[in-house]
């Protein structure tokens, strides 16, 4: 999508702070970041929230995940991270492209706010 802020960083179009990146999957650091670590991963295609996720799509969110725990292992916080996507603006999605929050680095309340 052309008017798409995370299209864009995929796309290169606008710099980021890469963590990891391949064909299909791209990571890196928030620009507001709610924990000491707090990443970002994204499927490079356009898919605009969780809720459509399909049979079709959701091949890259399984490999978001194995990045995710790669990325976890890496940095070396394996046995303590949250990985959330909100979903709609009553959820707090501010970016309409999937995504998900790896946050680490500090104790994490349940049920979030
Ligand atoms: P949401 O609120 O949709 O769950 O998460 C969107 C996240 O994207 C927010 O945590 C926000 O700080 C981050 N964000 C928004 N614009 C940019 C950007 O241009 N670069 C980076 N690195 N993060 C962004
Ligand atoms: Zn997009």
């Amino acid at each position: 999508m052309s008017d798409c802020i995370f299209c864009k960083i995929a796309a290169g179009e606008i710099p980021s702070n890469k963590v990891y990146e391949d064909e299909t999957v791209l990571a890196f650091y928030d620009l507001a970041p709610q924990a000491p670590t707090h990443i970002l991963l994204i499927p490079k295609t356009h898919i605009s929230g969780a809720s459509e996720i399909t049979a079709d799509n959701s091949a890259v969110v399984a490999h978001i995940f194995e990045v995710a725990a790669q990325i976890a292992a890496e940095k070396g916080f394996s046995d303590g991270f949250r990985v959330v996507t909100n979903n709609g603006a009553s959820a707090g999605q501010s970016v309409p492209h999937l995504h998900f929050h790896l946050l680490a680095g500090r104790e994490f309340g349940w049920p979030p706010g």
